[in-house]
Order: C-alpha cells, then sequence, then structure tokens
C-alpha cells in the first residue's frame, strides 16, 4: 500500500503515520525527519535545508524529489510506502506520480488531516518547549501555516480531482483520530 499524509504543521501527521505504520506494517518515509538528520549530521545537504527549515520555509523541490529518490530506491520501500510530510508541492506530487507510474506502484490513498489552526498553533508552541525544535517558534509557525496555504493546500485538488483525497477529522485525542484513519484505510483495503 501506498499512503501519502497531508495536513497543516501541528496536525498530528508525524504521530498518526508513525501509528499506522505499526498497525499495515509499511516503512515510513519523512521528508521531515529525513531532512532533521541530514541537518543533525551537518552533512552539505542538511546545511543548505536547515537554511529554509529554520524559517519555516520549504526546501527546494530539487533537493527534497533527490532525497526522496534516493530513498525509495531502498529494498524496504517495494513493500509499500507511507509518505509522512511529502508531496508538499504541486511539483513534487507530480514528480511522485511519474516515479511511481514508472515502479507500476500508483498511490492507494491520500489521508488529508484536517484541524482548527489556532488549536494547531497552541499545539505547536506546546511541543516547542517539549522537543525544542528551532523551527517551533511564533513567528516560523505562523510562517509554515502560510506556506501550508500557499503550497501544500492546492495539492488537496489535486488529488480531489484523481478521486484519491480522504479528508479526516483531526480534532480530539491522538486515540479519536487515529480511530478514525483506521476506519477510512479499511474502508480502501479490499476485503
Ligand atoms: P515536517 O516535520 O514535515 O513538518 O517538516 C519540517 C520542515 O522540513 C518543513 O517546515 C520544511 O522546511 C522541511 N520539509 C519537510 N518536508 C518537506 C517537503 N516535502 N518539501 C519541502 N520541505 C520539506
Amino acid at each position: 500500500m501506498l499512503i501519502v499524509f497531508i495536513g497543516p504543521p501541528g496536525s498530528g501527521k508525524g504521530t498518526q503515520s508513525k501509528r499506522l505504520l505499526e498497525h499495515l506494517q509499511i516503512p515510513h518515509l519523512s521528508t521531515g525527519d529525513l531532512l532533521r538528520e541530514a541537518k543533525a549530521a551537518n552533512s552539505s545537504l542538511g546545511r543548505l535545508a536547515a537554511q529554509y527549515m529554520d524559517q519555516g520555509r520549504l526546501v527546494p523541490d530539487p533537493l527534497v524529489l533527490a532525497l526522496v529518490g534516493e530513498k525509495l530506491r531502498e529494498p524496504k520501500f517495494k513493500r509499500g510506502v507511507m509518505f509522512d510530510g511529502f508531496p508538499r508541492t504541486l511539483q513534487q506530487a507530480r514528480a511522485l506520480d511519474e516515479s511511481l507510474a514508472q515502479r507500476g506502484t500508483p498511490l492507494d490513498m491520500v489521508l488529508e488531516l484536517r484541524a482548527d489552526e489556532n488549536e494547531l498553533t497552541t499545539r505547536m508552541l506546546r511541543r516547542a518547549s517539549q522537543e525544542g525544535r528551532t523551527d517551533d517558534n511564533p513567528q516560523t509557525i505562523a510562517h509554515r501555516m502560510e506556506v501550508y496555504r500557499q503550497q501544500t493546500a492546492p495539492l488537496l485538488d489535486y488529488y480531489r480531482f484523481k478521486g484519491m483525497l480522504t479528508p479526516i477529522d483531526a480534532m480530539g485525542s491522538p486515540d479519536e483520530v487515529f480511530e478514525r484513519i483506521k476506519a477510512a484505510v479499511a474502508r480502501r483495503q479490499p476485503a
């Protein structure tokens, strides 16, 4: 199964996609995690990416696509992929469609986590003090929300038009949201 998770910053994409991967036993591919690893390793890619991430901007498409392309060649992703935080732009979505078409494994579903922006901002500020993420301060959070609206939200129409989009109400406890996700996935999976 190939599943994409899309949701505004703080909507719980990371948490929920990790729960779902345990449930479905599908390998997880989070571009945010990969970029944070590259940044922590202080590689040239990481240093470049950090300049964008620390300002709440998207890392340029060619960098992200190279990173994902390399990862997808790993044998474990032959079984399926849970994409978390990728694609985030139309260019990334089109590139993903092309590379999946070449592999002969199209996407199965796109889960959209929907939540109230004010609630998300509160959640993220709480997380900032717990995890110490350098991209979680009020200005960066506001900017990441704006980037989501402008660059990532258009993807929703792209996938809706293809009949792949499944909206999930992401308000409520992580357990409640996960139950909704499991139900949506079960509806899509052949019996
Ligand atoms: P996330 O953990 O998914 O919220 O990602 C954290 C940050 O990493 C984002 O604010 C971006 O700066 C960068 N990032 C993660 N995924 C992507 C992507 N698909 N395209 C561009 N930038 C990304």
